[in-house]
């Protein structure tokens, strides 16, 4: 009879072994764990069935166990090894084709047993034979059935090296994680060995025993080493060093974490985080309390800032808060101003270039209610102060010019550099007459003003025409004032020309 203890460490073992099926299968999408699932299920079936062979009454049945584990004595050793080699990710391009071959050669190897119960080509002779409590089977084996077992030998070999091998390369952090598996391979070797050199004092040990040791070493490893234990580690450090913020919040937009670059770019604690979200993006709390995946753009100071808010829904999708991602991007936008400034503008007089002029003055026009003044004026005799001091003086009067205008307009008024020594000012909400009297102002401004290049003290004079309307288009102002300019040199230049749209009337 078998006693207690026997069947206790069994069920246990079992047990243990189930766990570690369960344990594996869970993470299954992962190769290793996969490997370790087929494994372990084959040492669960390989445990039962040597465990049934013991509780059997009969011969038969006894055989009929034997059999059924022949199975698993041959599937396991290949199935540890195709686990180990999805550890250790060795061979990882000759995998599936070991795993073909080593799975076909140990089919044949069963099916050969299997052909006949008792009289076969690989078994010489099968018989009872009292060990402690209970009857074992003895198979003795032919020489090709020692040759196919020998196989299952060359599989546990090839797993224990390919293990030692990893365990000298692996790294201080994953050391004792492969050194777990090492040593789950090294009890199941060390057993089989134990079992073929009929070292007396352990053939009672259960081979369910085995297993459940050497499986949950194989899994405690496995799963230690497995990425989803890093994962979150990652996710940590991520969070900790990314130079990007990241903020978490309720769905009510109570801020509940925040990263150290998230608390530098608000120059502030996790509790100001909140106020100083709220204070740099109007959009923010709207879009937390929305709950949808959103963008936006925040200002702070003198920075800027993209951020992108990702809702967070719990396994039942029902929203449980948000996370945002800020990204500095003052850099970005400064170019982008420099280059929108140097696009719009004149370099040499920073006034707006003929272009972005007459498109400014448009969108105004459309929305002009008052009358509307288009002054044009052209430096006399511009050519001759080029011929005179050189191109480099005349560069210096224009750019002065151009500082003395930006100066002078009113700052709802628009200032263009219309061409090579011609500028243009565009204002409305003034009458013409004070259009005239301001613009008349700025041309003795000019004729007054001493310009210096280089020790030279020169005088400019300006002509002026200043064109006034009521819903004019740019190009009728324009017009006008290009014929009162014309007019203004006509008559003897250093003098303003204005006039009114015809057929407009006006104050
Ligand atoms: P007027 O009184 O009739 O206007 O005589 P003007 O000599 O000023 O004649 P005009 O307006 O035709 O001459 C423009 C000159 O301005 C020609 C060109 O050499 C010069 N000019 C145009 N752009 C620049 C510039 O960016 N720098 C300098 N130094 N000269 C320029
Ligand atoms: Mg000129
Ligand atoms: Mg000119």
């Amino acid at each position: 009879m078998i006693d207690f203890p026997v069947i206790f460490i069994n069920v246990t073992s079992i047990a243990i072994m189930g766990f570690v099926l369960f344990a594996a299968y869970r993470r299954r999408d992962k190769q290793a764990a996969a490997e370790l699932s087929i494994a372990s299920l084959f040492m669960i079936l390989w445990a039962v069935s040597s465990f049934a062979e013991m509780l059997s009454d009969t011969f038969e049945m006894k055989v009929f166990w034997r059999n059924v584990t022949q199975i698993e004595v041959f599937m396991t050793p290949v199935a540890t090894l195709m686990f180990i080699l999805a550890y250790t990710d060795n061979l990882r391009r000759h995998a599936g084709r070991i795993k073909q071959f080593a799975y076909t050669y140990q089919a044949v190897a069963v099916l050969l047993i299997l052909t006949d119960s008792l009289h076969h080509a690989a078994r010489k002779s099968v018989s009872l034979t009292s060990q402690g409590l209970y009857q074992a089977v003895v198979v003795v084996p032919t020489i090709l059935g020692s040759i196919l077992v020998a196989g299952n030998f060359v599989f546990m070999l090839a797993s224990l090296v390919l293990i030692i091998i990893a365990a000298w390369g692996s790294l201080k952090s994953t050391r004792k994680q492969v050194y777990s598996v090492l040593f789950g391979i090294v009890v199941s070797v060390a057993y089989a060995f134990i079992k073929v050199s009929n070292v007396q004092f352990l053939q009672s040990v259960p081979i369910s025993g085995i297993f459940a040791i050497s499986g949950f070493l194989m899994l405690l490893g496995n799963n230690r080493y497995d990425l989803l234990k890093l994962t979150p580690l990652a996710y940590e450090q991520t969070f900790r060093f990314l130079g990007d913020g990241i903020v978490v919040c309720t769905p009510q937009g109570q801020v509940i974490d925040a990263n150290p670059a998230a608390l530098s770019m608000f120059n502030t604690s996790l509790e100001g985080v909140e106020s100083m979200l709220r204070l740099s993006s109007s959009q923010w709390y709207e879009l937390i309390l929305a709950g949808k995946q959103s963008n936006f753009s925040l200002q702070f100071t003198d920075r800027f800032f993209h951020a992108d808010l990702y809702p967070i829904t719990n396994k039942r999708m029902e929203p449980v808060g948000s996370v945002t991602l800020i990204k500095d991007n003052t850099m970005l936008e400064e170019q982008r101003l420099l280059l929108t400034e140097r696009a719009e503008k004149d370099g040499l007089t920073g006034l707006y270039n003929r272009q972005t002029f007459i498109e400014r003055v448009e969108v105004e026009l459309v929305c002009a209610t008052e009358a509307s003044h288009l002054l044009y004026f052209d430096i006399d005799h511009f050519k001759k102060i080029n011929d005179t001091y050189g191109h480099r003086a005349g560069d210096h009067v224009l750019s002065e010019l151009g500082a003395m205008l930006t100066g002078w307009i009113e700052p709802q008024s628009i200032a263009g550099r219309f061409g090579g020594e011609e500028f243009a000012v565009f204002s409305s909400s003034i009458d013409s007459e004070q259009a005239r009297l301001r613009s008349e102002e700025f041309r003795k401004l000019v004729a007054q003003h001493l310009f210096i290049h280089d020790g030279s003290e020169l005088r400019v004079t300006i002509s002026m025409g200043l064109a006034s309307a009521r819903a004019a288009s740019f190009d009728r102002l324009y017009r006008l004032a290009d014929t009162l300019l014309y007019q203004a040199k006509a008559e003897g230049r250093n003098r303003l020309c204005s006039g009114q749209d015809a057929g407009q009337a006006l104050q």
